[in-house]
């Protein structure tokens, strides 16, 4: 039996959004628990679809001893302030040099963390880590299937697991197969040679969904090559495209036996996904043109249409507040449809003052000041409050006891809005059925959500349209204003080259 230290800090930064990461960020409780330290760390994420519970379930059934370090995770937003970064950092460092006779590390790491003074996140962290434990220990680390990987990254862990899927249905698995690897490492196997590949090309976050496609067919082919002679694990993250970095944008790590297999399969996975670099193309309607083409297809239906308003996601580091989406509903008056979840604190505080069936004057969202988005002024009706309280109940969200703080379900000209007083991207049917509203009895969902809200979704949808309406999370990469950039990278499939 073996005695492992356990912990992890998450965030996805996309260094173009509008808000930072502050350590009273990783404090709060969100989707997911806030910073948990020790005691109490284990049930706090016991049951929840994130890689540290199923980490710990793993281990436990093996009978390890397994020591709580500090976790936290706080929503995608820009960078994470160095004040939150070296004290989460630190709790975690600072526990792990106290402790003795260890024989394993595992972390639950994003992997796309960028600090205001630290480009590579988690490659620094990692470094600092092994600096404390000692080249000796062996250090498994899962990550998202978003991370921005690096070469820092791989030299400091022994083993980087990353998730198969998008929506990422798999944490808790991917937890699960990091237990499995430290398992066979601490054992003396596990496969120490590494080959690490960098792709030339960007995946636009939309194309990376594994539910059809080239992604999909690139995951079947990382299972496949998993179970091949010789390879003791292999992975493929997408990366996440809003961050201005060197090492932004997919990649594959493949550990081997032999650095021959190592190598073998990463260029398998590599030829399998630049091979496929035309499909990875984007699909996104403005949202005029989406709206349309929604209530064409809502009138022939008898399941809702969904729009993913994708570059307004919380989970990719917007404010979730921008209107114009909302906007275009009303202009074509979209009768029946739902908007869910615009954050906006105040107005969730105007309509609880007001109450249910009041009329509220509000200046409703669009405070974060991206472009093209302004405050919406309106009267809406107050249809129903909540608070905000919502155990997730999806293949995704599953187990996660939200906290959305003040909801509302307001109503504009026959489209409802519903309004949350924290950001959590809407990709749970549980968020909805909170304050009333039965998902699959809905004309036209409008989601702030890019990929995620499909494990929930799909199954009751006519049809899914990607909408661009204003946003942080930009889909077209070309819009984004890149200065640090590797050279020579393809900003979209078979697109433009990068020059600083
Ligand atoms: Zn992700």
């Amino acid at each position: 039996m073996a005695r492992i230290a356990v912990g992890g800090f998450q965030h996805e930064t996309n260094t173009f959004a509008p808000s930072k990461a502050t350590y009273d960020d990783f404090l709060r409780p969100g989707a997911w628990p806030g910073l948990t330290r020790g005691e109490g760390l284990f049930e706090a994420v016991a049951g929840i679809n994130i890689g540290i519970a199923g980490f710990v379930e793993a281990a436990q059934a093996q009978g390890h001893t397994l020591v709580p370090l500090a976790w936290t995770q706080a929503t995608p937003s820009a960078h994470v302030t160095e004040d939150a970064y070296e004290r989460v950092v630190g709790q975690i460092v600072e526990d792990l040099e106290k402790l003795e006779d260890l024989d394993g590390l595992y972390l639950d790491l994003h992997g796309a963390m960028v600090a205001e003074h630290v480009d590579d996140g988690e490659g620094e962290m990692l470094r600092r880590i092994r600096a404390a434990v000692g080249l000796g220990l062996p250090i498994v680390v899962s990550l998202d299937l978003h991370a921005n990987v690096t070469a820092e990254m791989v030299e400091h862990a022994d083993c980087l697991e990353i998730y198969r899927t998008y929506p990422h249905v798999d944490m808790a698995a991917t937890g699960k197969r990091s237990a499995a690897q430290l398992d066979a490492l601490i054992d003396g196997g596990g496969g120490r040679h590494k080959a690490f590949r960098q792709l030339p090309f960007m995946i636009p976050l939309t194309s990376g969904c594994t539910l059809h496609g080239p992604a999909q067919a690139v995951y079947a082919e990382v299972r496949r090559l998993a179970k091949a002679p010789g390879v003791s694990a292999i992975s493929f993250a997408c990366g996440f495209c809003p961050a201005d970095f060197p090492d932004a944008g997919a990649s594959l790590v493949a550990y081997g036996d032999t650095q021959a297999a190592a190598d073998a399969a990463a260029e398998a996975l590599y030829d399998a996904a630049l091979g496929r670099e035309e499909a990875f193309a984007l699909v996104a309607l403005p949202a005029d043109e989406a709206v349309r083409e929604a209530m064409r297809l809502a009138a022939g239906a008898n399941k809702p249409v969904v729009l993913a308003d994708a570059q307004d996601n919380a989970g990719g580091g917007a404010n979730s507040d921008t209107t114009g989406l909302l906007r275009a509903l009303l202009a074509q008056r979209a009768e029946g449809a739902v908007v869910a979840n615009l954050y906006d604190p105040a107005a969730a505080e105007a309509a609880h003052a007001a109450g249910e069936g009041a009329t509220v004057s509000l200046t409703l969202g669009g405070h974060s000041g991206v472009p093209g988005d302004a405050p919406l002024q309106a009267d809406f009706k107050v249809l129903r409050l909540g608070d905000g309280r919502v155990t997730g109940t999806g293949p995704f969200y599953k187990g996660a006891h939200m906290q959305l703080g003040r909801t509302a379900l307001l109503e504009l000209d026959g489209v409802k809005v519903a309004i949350a007083s924290s950001k959590i991207q809407l990709a749970d049917q549980a968020m909805l059925r909170h304050l009333g509203v039965e998902p699959a009895q809905q004309k036209i969902l409008a989601l702030k959500s890019s990929v995620h809200f499909r494990a929930d979704f799909q199954p009751i949808a006519e049809e899914i349209l990607v909408v661009a309406s204003p946003g942080p999370v930009v889909l077209d990469n070309r819009e984004l204003p890149f200065q640090r950039l590797r050279p020579g990278l393809r900003i979209m499939p078979l697109g433009e080259v990068f020059q600083p």
